[in-house]
């Protein structure tokens, strides 16, 4: 089981002086443990650098990892995708998903997309509530509509994660909302973080789960410690992710570990504990099916 070989399709990483001010920004009023420990850092590292990203993946016995570069900027976008260049030909088990922004003037993202083709990114991460972008509007349609012209994939942030009322609910990207996207953009590959929606899995299993969408494909970032919280506030909720991952289309599948924010070493030992029985199913998502969508075997 161990020598199983595994790409992490889910990551962050910042720039070095993005990820320092990120830490001083989460240190004000806190302890600096506060801070380490929400980016579960590697004793090693002070901020959640590439080097970062880098050394906690080796230490899991990840062999390749996805990076997943997000747009919060629009005017930073080609200074963001051409440190995400770099970083992928200086690190031989890494790739890179580039960063665009529905709210740049046409011209600018045309060039954008035509740019990250151009430079081999097989598609783009979009983060709708970091980015404010409604998932069903106008703007946001005419992304996808270009990202599928130019044969680029989507991961999208996903999830029921904020309530009415809270900060960015309206540019929440909920499950029902992806399958809206994954009918009317037939053309456009999707990935749906977090099995389809953080916080949002009956929704998910409502709207996305098992539901023929050729288009559709579900990460598991963060699920097994989404588990450990469901359990602390008396749920388990193991059972129904094993459904999910049973039901759904076994090459529409992709593990992911939300490194820095999340502990790959739960993650890893959650789904092989979860899929114990299922060692061909396991392969597919641990590695497989990563490999034929970003075209490395
Ligand atoms: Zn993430």
């Amino acid at each position: 089981m161990q020598a199983q070989k595994v790409y992490d399709f889910h990551t962050h990483a910042y720039q070095a002086p993005v990820a320092k001010i990120i830490m001083r920004h989460l240190e004000v009023g806190k302890r600096l443990e506060t801070a380490r420990e929400f980016f579960h850092l590697h004793p090693d590292h002070k901020a959640p650098t590439i080097e970062h990203l880098i050394a906690v993946s080796q230490a899991n016995g990840i062999d390749r990892t996805n990076l997943l570069l997000v747009g919060v900027k629009p005017g930073m976008l080609r200074e963001l995708n051409e440190w995400g260049l770099k970083q992928r030909e200086a690190h031989d088990n890494l790739s890179v998903l580039g960063a665009v922004h529905p709210n740049i003037n046409e011209e600018a993202l045309n060039n954008e997309i035509k740019w990250l083709r151009d430079h081999n990114f097989p598609g783009v991460k979009i983060q709708s509530v970091h980015q404010r972008m409604e998932a069903l509007s106008q703007e946001a349609k005419s992304l996808y509509k270009k990202l599928a012209d130019a044969g680029l994939f989507v991961l999208m942030d996903t999830g029921n994660y904020l309530k009415p009322g809270e900060d960015g609910y309206k540019y929440l990207t909920r499950p029902a909302m992806v399958a809206e996207i994954t009918k009317e953009f037939p053309d456009l590959r999707i990935i749906a973080a977090h099995l389809g929606g953080f916080m949002g899995w009956d929704e998910s299993e409502n709207y996305l789960v098992d539901k023929d969408f050729d288009n559709l494909w579900l990460d598991t970032a963060f699920m097994g410690s989404i588990v450990k919280y469901y359990k602390s506030q008396g749920q388990d909720r193991a059972e129904q992710v094993k459904r999910i991952l049973l039901r759904h289309r076994p090459d529409r599948l992709l593990f992911g570990t939300d490194i820095p924010y999340n502990n790959p070493t739960i993650e890893l030992a959650f789904i092989r504990t979860l899929l114990a029985d299922f060692p061909d199913l396991l392969q597919q998502i641990m590695w497989q099916n990563a490999a034929d969508l970003l075209g490395y075997n």
